[in-house]
């Protein structure tokens, strides 16, 4: 469910037509939508009932200042991943408490952030990590909160390379050995053991592997408490799915499937989702340049490119695209929609069927939310698409579009001699 829909046959960002932010802030741009953001983080909360839970939106999605902004008045908490995205969420006002922090590299500097800051817990995903932890937490001479994340070993059926929760990737504590660690961790005075995470993978269109998850996490925190040690928190990750083309599950279902395994436990449950709040609350938009007939192909070249959008080539990510404009009656073309940079990569759909486009039209690229302006570039030096946040008839510019200045900032022009050291 999201707010962009056509009216009288042209495409609505709320109640805006796309044509006209596009006329107002120029192409490729990300729009967003506040009552989709709105609706999502509700919904969510929502079909969790009176579960203690706290959401910690997984800002990796999408992190633009304005958003996490909404995210904190709603009542989000945020799962980080960075020492980038401490700052970036502190400053639209997270509150420390309901921050959580993943990852397998924390570097001593993000660590000494973190626990300075007083966040909730860090999820620890190596022994070397929890150790580490523990050394910086005593030199501060405070209780570093801590979280052991483990890696449940299943198959949550995605993209190889958004899968998480096999033994084979590098996140997570391995199943085996989790008890090992918890035992450590006990003996470590500077740590506070308080939690057990994990994170199975993103875009999982199926129930089964959460089911899965739940099964082996209840194990884990009976376990422990059979070995004496009452943990708090239990935090399950994000990874629930949205509909590109296949339908996922809805959140309903979800929380009742984490629910049946994990509402007995007596722990505070919580969940990192980032695909699920954002993705469908952002489309790109694009301008066509040219229509470009091989004898094999016609290829539609456009304005926005794998620097903008790089979930096509990377995750090999259907995207629906669709045009702005419906009003005119044209015949159905099959073609590769392309961007202008250089590889063969570049391209959001290969031998997609669409209304014919014409130069000059406008196309949407639907569910661009998550992971989509976040992993933009400056590749080619194109500087990278405006950011626009709509909300009813309101368009709020949430970041400007790169300039030429933007792009050789934190260049110096260094001279050095063309004819080597005379
Ligand atoms: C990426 C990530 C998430 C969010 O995954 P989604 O599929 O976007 O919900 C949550 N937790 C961790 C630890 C992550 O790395």
């Amino acid at each position: 469910m999201n707010y962009f829909e056509y009216r009288n046959r042209v495409l609505h960002a709320e109640d805006v037509p796309v044509s006209e932010i596009a006329a107002r802030f120029g192409t490729p741009v990300y729009i967003y939508s506040a009552r989709t953001l709105r609706r999502h983080f509700r919904v969510m909360r929502e079909a969790f009932g009176g579960a203690d839970l706290l959401i910690c939106y997984a800002m990796k999605a999408l992190s633009n200042l304005s958003i996490l902004q909404l995210f904190a008045k709603m009542g989000s908490g945020f799962d980080i991943v960075s020492g980038g995205e401490l700052m970036r969420c502190l400053k639209a006002g997270a509150d420390p408490k309901t921050i959580v922090f993943s990852g397998v590299g924390k570097t001593d500097d993000e660590i000494t952030a973190a626990l300075k800051t007083g966040i909730l817990m860090i999820n620890v995903e190596s022994r070397p990590e929890l150790h580490r932890i523990a050394e910086i937490a005593a030199r501060l001479k405070l209780r570093a909160p801590v979280s052991l994340r483990v890696n449940p070993d299943l198959d949550p059926h995605t993209h190889p390379h958004i899968s998480t929760g096999h033994r084979t990737s590098k996140f997570g504590v391995p199943l085996s050995e989790i008890f090992d660690y918890y035992a450590d961790a006990r003996t470590l005075s500077s740590l506070e053991v308080i939690g057990l995470s994990t994170h199975i993978g993103s875009q999982i269109t199926e129930l089964e592997p959460f089911t899965e998850a739940t099964g082996k996490i209840a194990g884990i925190v009976e376990g422990l408490r059979a070995d004496g040690l009452a943990l708090r928190y239990l935090d399950m990750g994000g990874g629930l799915g949205i509909p590109y083309q296949e339908e996922s599950p809805p959140p309903s279902e979800y929380a009742a499937a984490l629910l049946k395994r994990l509402g007995g436990l007596g722990l505070k449950l919580i969940i990192e989702p980032g695909r699920m709040m954002v993705g469908n609350a952002g489309i790109l938009v694009t301008r066509v340049l040219y229509i470009k007939d091989t004898d094999v192909k016609r290829f539609v070249v456009i304005d926005g490119a794998m620097n903008d959008l790089l979930r096509p080539v990377l995750y090999e990510a259907y995207h629906e695209i669709r045009p702005v404009d419906a009003r005119a009656s044209r015949p159905s073309v099959t073609a590769d929609i392309v961007g202008p940079v250089c590889e063969s990569g570049d391209f959001f759909a290969q031998a997609r069927e669409i209304p014919e486009p014409h130069p000059g039209d406008l196309l949407a690229v639907m569910s661009a939310g998550a992971y989509g302006f976040v992993m933009a570039s400056n590749y080619n030096s194109r500087p990278r698409a405006a950011e626009l946040l709509v909300d009813g008839r309101q368009v709020h510019l949430i970041r400007h579009r790169e300039t030429f200045e933007d792009l050789v900032r934190g260049e110096p022009l260094v001279d050095v001699p063309a004819d080597g050291n005379a």
